[in-house]
């Protein structure tokens, strides 16, 4: 039986860079991944959604590049074209992440992992012990138990889609409803999306919410609020959406299921080894990554934890840090994680909403916030405005968060999350002399 001392389970974000950071330190690591490499993010995720999205984005430049004296008009899209040039990116990712894993020296074990007890790792008929066993196996989309559930697609469905949807129901109210809402429209489907509740990203700030509703409405997105979804059916070759009080919605090509996505937890054989779970099937861990079996540590979605790439990468890195390269607090810190939807616009985010804030700190909070339209849409036709918040917290304003949605979000909040995180007050940022003229200088000039 061969030996190493890690095996990571799973080849996306997490299981990568766990066996690639524990390589550097000389460790022998084994990665287990039946699919091309990558996992979600390069292969169904943040990269052709990316892609999408920058699509989208230039669907309404051309719109905007009227107000800036250009005579051009959009004479259609190429959506087979595109996918096929986005799918060709990612499969050249995929190589390169191959590349990669041969230049780290890891062993790539192909085929779906399983355990047989805490150190041992079935795979393709092959047992692998190992000192060290990270579960990375991610998660996927969830689709609701509701007659003709099965007439929708989900996101991995989204990608492989070879042509344009025209009329398309989204069902959702979270990242991905509104990610791939955005892009559809965007590129001129017509989009209904159906939130059962009378939000969407319910968990951001309210400026945020609020803003992102009405930008998505002025983009001509149908806003189905309160729905409570009871079945669906095809009637006339159209996908009908039944909900409760016999409202039907009726007339769809395509219907996307974007309720949540529940971990990859359940292949496992998670019992082989005494290995606990939560109710949700998210594999428990403490701070450090580690499970409740000595030598068996879970990274990335498959805990249910902060489901973002970049966060996956870095319990991954630090969980080898803290195993192989003597560092033995190695821990990512899952507070003050900054995070973007890539809606159109995007909105950005880090730290306390004001709701958060007010319900920690009570009147020790005090909120600055600006709405305006970004000089960018000044001459155009269109006209999003951007809003942007920053909650303070005590005698100093601390600043711990920070909102933004508008034209320019995504690209702006990298920084001031590292000042965030480094404690900055509100009187650092006013100590910052502002570049102009951008939309990001009115975080530093608010009153
Ligand atoms: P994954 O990347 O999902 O990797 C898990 C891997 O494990 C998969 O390759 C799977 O095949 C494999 N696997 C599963 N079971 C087994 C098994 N039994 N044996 C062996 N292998 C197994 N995050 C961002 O930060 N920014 C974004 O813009 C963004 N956009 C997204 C858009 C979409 C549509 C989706 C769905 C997600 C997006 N995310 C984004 C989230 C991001 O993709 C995930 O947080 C990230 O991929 C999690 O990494 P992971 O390593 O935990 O799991
Ligand atoms: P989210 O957790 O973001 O949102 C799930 C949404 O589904 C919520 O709005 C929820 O509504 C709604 N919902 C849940 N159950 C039902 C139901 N039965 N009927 C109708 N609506 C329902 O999940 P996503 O699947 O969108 O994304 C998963 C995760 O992937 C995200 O949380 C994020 O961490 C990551 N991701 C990150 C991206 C990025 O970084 N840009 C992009 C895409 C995904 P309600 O609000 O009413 O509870």
């Amino acid at each position: 039986m061969t030996h190493f001392d890690l095996i990571a389970i799973g080849g996306g974000s997490g299981g990568l860079a766990v066996a690639q950071r524990a390589a550097r330190y000389g460790a022998r690591c084994a990665v287990v991944e039946p699919r091309p490499l990558g996992g979600t993010c390069v292969n169904m995720g943040c990269v052709p959604k990316k892609v999408m999205w920058h699509a989208a984005q230039l669907a309404h430049a051309v719109e905007d590049a009227r107000g800036y004296g250009f005579d051009i008009s959009n004479e259609g899209f190429d959506w087979a074209g595109l996918a096929a040039a986005r799918d060709a990116y990612v499969a050249r990712l995929n190589e390169i992440y191959a590349t990669r894993l041969d230049d780290h020296g890891v062993t790539l074990l192909k085929g779906w992992g399983r355990f047989v007890d805490g150190h041992t790792v079935e795979v393709a008929g092959g047992r692998y012990t190992a000192q060290h066993i990270v579960i990375a196996s991610g998660a996927r989309p969830v689709t609701p138990p509701l007659p003709g559930a099965e007439l929708g697609i989900n996101s991995d469905g989204f990608f492989a889609l070879k042509a344009q949807p025209r009329r398309v129901a989204v069902v959702g109210a979270g990242y991905i409803a509104v990610e791939l809402a955005g892009v559809l429209a965007g590129l001129g489907s017509q989009v209904t999306m159906f939130l059962r509740r009378h939000h969407l990203l319910g968990r951001f700030d309210a400026l945020l919410r609020e803003g992102l509703m009405d930008a998505m409405e002025a983009a001509g997105v149908n806003l189905f609020t309160g729905a409570r979804i009871r079945a669906i059916t095809r009637e006339a070759g159209a996908l009908a959406v039944h909900c409760d009080g016999e409202q039907i919605a009726t007339g769809f090509d395509t219907l996307i299921w974007a309720i949540g996505r529940t971990p990859n937890s359940d292949g496992l054989n998670l019992a082989a080894a005494g290995i606990e779970t939560m109710a949700t099937g998210a594999v428990t861990t403490d701070a450090y990554q580690n499970t409740n079996v000595s030598g068996v540590y879970a990274v990335g979605d498959v805990t249910g934890r902060t489901a973002l790439t970049p966060v996956a990468i870095a319990a991954g890195r630090r969980l080898a840090d803290r195993l192989f390269g003597g560092q033995a607090d190695a821990r990512v810190d899952y507070d003050t994680v900054p995070t973007v939807v890539f809606g159109h616009p995007p909105l950005a985010t880090v730290g306390l909403t004001e709701d958060q804030a007010r319900d920690l700190h009570g009147d020790a909070v005090k909120v600055y916030q600006t709405r305006f339209v970004a000089m960018y849409h000044a001459l155009g036709a269109r006209r999003p405005r951007t809003a942007m918040k920053l909650v303070t917290v005590g005698s100093n304003e601390r600043v711990v968060g920070c909102h933004v949605i508008g034209h320019g979000a995504d690209e702006m909040l990298q920084g001031f999350a590292v000042a965030i995180k480094m404690g900055a007050t509100k009187s650092d940022f006013d100590n910052t002399v502002a570049i102009h003229p951008t939309s990001a200088e009115e975080l530093v000039t608010l009153r």
